[in-house]
């Protein structure tokens, strides 16, 4: 899934490539990806984009004036393409691509670029929005501050008021936007912190490794995905996960074996050494984990 790191590359990749250049028009192929019908689609027809940015996972193309703002959930991604065909991909299909957008030809008869927005998998959950106001998209007026603009004091306060673990606590959207299951594990790591103790119950020292580990993972990542080729993110993302995705191989820190927390549609893994004191999770506590 693509979190901050990701989703900021995509929108700088979009700056260089995509800014200054008019929409020609926007190809709708999976029908359900989009959430929005006022305005419509087609008033990105001869429209300049001016902008690209992101608000926590969400990816926001500012085109006049206009929001197209996307989620790419679990396994969407966008796909630029330095030449499209003209002909629209056939709606309904069972392909990847959900939607396409068009930019109108540089020169005369050159060639149409623009991108997709792809899909992998069965379940569909990637969201296509086009809004006046970012926070007309439901899943952005509820998000909290962003991961990478929040104080070492600020983390405090806001992980004073919760009652969940720290996993979940982290990852929750509405708590703080932008970290998600594969960097969240990453953060725990550098920060030595289990994944199960209480948001709340962090002590100040505890609270200033979160912070650092925090920033540092997100910023490196940054560092590493910005320049990047949209197709080539993803294998750049996983290159740099220490523990995440890693289960059943040496922790890069102290060589203990990468253990996993498995749930029914997704899982996470820990370093039992750096991050809990040496224990395995127990049954017991992954059952109250999941409630
Ligand atoms: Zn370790």
């Amino acid at each position: 899934m693509p979190e901050l790191p990701e989703v900021e590359a995509l929108a700088t990749f979009l700056r260089e490539r995509a800014v200054g250049r008019t929409v020609a028009r926007t190809d709708v192929v999976a029908i359900s990806a989009v959430k929005t019908f006022d305005p419509p689609l087609s008033a990105l027809g001869g429209a300049e984009i001016t902008g690209a940015g992101r608000h926590g996972k969400f990816l926001d193309i500012d085109v006049s004036g206009l929001h197209l703002i996307t989620h790419l959930s679990r396994a969407g991604w966008l796909q630029w393409r330095a030449s499209l065909p003209p002909a629209p991909p056939r709606p309904g299909g069972k392909g990847p691509i959900a939607f396409r957008l068009h930019l109108a030809p540089e020169l005369p008869g050159g060639p149409t670029a623009g991108f997709d927005l792809t899909e992998a998998g069965t379940q569909k959950r990637l969201a296509v929005y086009l809004v006046r106001e970012p926070a007309e998209v439901p899943g952005i007026a509820r998000l909290g501050p962003d991961a990478l603009a929040l104080s070492v004091d600020q983390l405090a306060e806001l992980l004073a008021e919760q009652r969940a673990q720290l996993k979940r606590a982290i990852t929750d959207q509405s708590v703080l936007a932008g970290i998600g299951n594969a960097y969240s594990d990453e953060i725990l790591h550098t920060a030595k912190l289990s994944p199960f103790k209480l948001a709340a119950n962090l002590t100040g020292d505890e609270i200033g490794r979160l912070h650092e580990a925090m920033i540092g993972v997100l910023q490196d990542a940054v560092a590493r995905s910005v320049g990047q080729k949209a197709a080539t993110l993803k294998s750049e993302k996983r290159s740099g996960l220490r523990v995440h995705a890693r289960t059943g191989l040496p922790c890069p820190v102290c060589g203990d074996t990468i253990r996993e927390v498995s749930f029914a549609d997704r899982s996470f893994q820990y370093c039992p050494t750096c991050q809990t004191e040496g224990r395995e999770l127990a049954d017991r506590r992954l059952s109250r984990l999941i409630k």
